[in-house]
């Protein structure tokens, strides 16, 4: 089968690689379509490290194409996508209900081999644990690719805790910073404030539900922010671009009592600076978000069913595999959203 394979930073190929027979338990889901994530930039580039040889791509959606032994509940035909990361279950994140950050997490795409091919097999541990997510009869399947990086997005908000009217900064317009939009506007937060500084992303925003769109390279983001939310500044801040300066600026933006989510990865290694006093007196919190659960992937899904959710603003671009390159840079440059690889052409 065809796959995109990592062999080093700045060394992907699209390979003919074997498919390797079923074992116990598992299942192999014929790949449909694979979306390009911040993250595949990352391990292209270096700055996300992982082990070579590897399939690479973690967001997916396929239909089932072979069932190993001892599985129950999931037949040949299903139309899927797949919760990508393997939990243990029994550390003590997975056993507090947090298996978005089990310690001993294995993910489809970094330590295991991913969508970005013809065919991906989902291991044991993952088809057992209810990793493998139907796909509504409503949900298409480009929209379906899209269910990853929102339920990701998803677990952001949760650690916002937003409420109706709360007040949002989103920190970047790109696919995450949309997702952010779209799932404060469902909480009923208000104003909803997208800071970007490529204008169609801004136009997509305000699209998306956002009700101020800001170019930070416009003026001072505190003096914009001044006329939308007055002297107080938001409650909530989403980081949503891999920029370290902008988690001190929020921090210095936000209200009393406000958070600041850190969604974005960063490059490896870097520090800020916060004054310790700012979140002293002012009890604002800086809080990291990573990952999802299958059970919000699940929730994604039954959203963009009844219509709650509008996965398909989210994206914009479809190339075959073998175009991956076109669609690396095309990420790169921030040209569209969501850009999925079409592993069928
Ligand atoms: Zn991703
Ligand atoms: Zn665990």
């Amino acid at each position: 089968m065809k796959a995109l394979v990592f062999h080093a930073p700045e060394d992907l190929r699209l390979e003919n690689v074997a498919e390797r027979p079923l074992a116990a338990g598992e299942i192999r889901v014929g790949v449909r379509f694979g979306g390009i994530c911040g993250t595949d930039l990352r391990i292209f580039k270096g700055t996300k490290v992982i082990e070579a040889p590897r399939v690479i791509g973690h967001e997916f959606v396929g239909r089932v194409s072979e069932v190993g032994d001892g599985v129950v509940g999931i037949s040949e035909g299903m139309r899927v996508t797949v919760y990508p990361v393997v939990v243990c279950g029994e550390c003590y994140a997975c056993r507090a209900g947090r298996r978005n950050i089990c310690v001993n997490r294995r993910t489809l795409g970094y330590e295991l081999d991913g969508g970005f091919a013809e065919s991906v097999v989902v291991p044991a541990g993952a088809v057992a644990a209810g990793n493998v997510v139907p796909v509504p009869d409503a949900v298409s399947d480009q929209d379906a690719a899209a269910s990853e990086p929102v339920a990701a997005a998803l677990q952001g908000i949760m650690r916002a805790d937003i409420e109706p009217g709360t007040s949002v900064l989103i920190m970047g317009g790109g696919p995450i910073g949309l997702a952010h939009v779209q799932l404060a506007r469902q909480r009923g937060a208000g104003p909803v404030i997208v800071s970007e500084v490529l204008e169609q992303r801004r136009t997509r925003a305000l699209a998306h539900g956002a009700d101020h769109a800001i170019d930070p390279t416009a003026a001072p983001l505190a003096e914009q922010l001044r006329e939308i939310t007055g002297e107080d500044g938001p409650e909530v801040c989403f980081v949503d671009v891999g920029v370290p300066a902008l988690v001190e600026e929020a921090v210095g933006l936000l209200r009393k009592g406000g958070r600041c989510v850190i969604f974005a990865g960063m490059p490896l290694n870097r520090r800020i600076s916060l004054d310790p006093n700012v979140i002293h007196y002012r009890e604002v919190d800086v809080r990291g978000s990573s990952g999802s659960t299958a059970e919000l992937q699940r929730a994604v899904l039954d959203h963009a069913a009844d219509g709650t959710l509008d996965l398909s603003l989210l994206v914009s671009d479809v190339l075959p595999l073998s175009d991956w390159q076109q669609g690396f840079s095309m990420k790169t440059e921030g040209a569209g959203l969501k850009v999925l690889l079409d592993m069928s052409s």
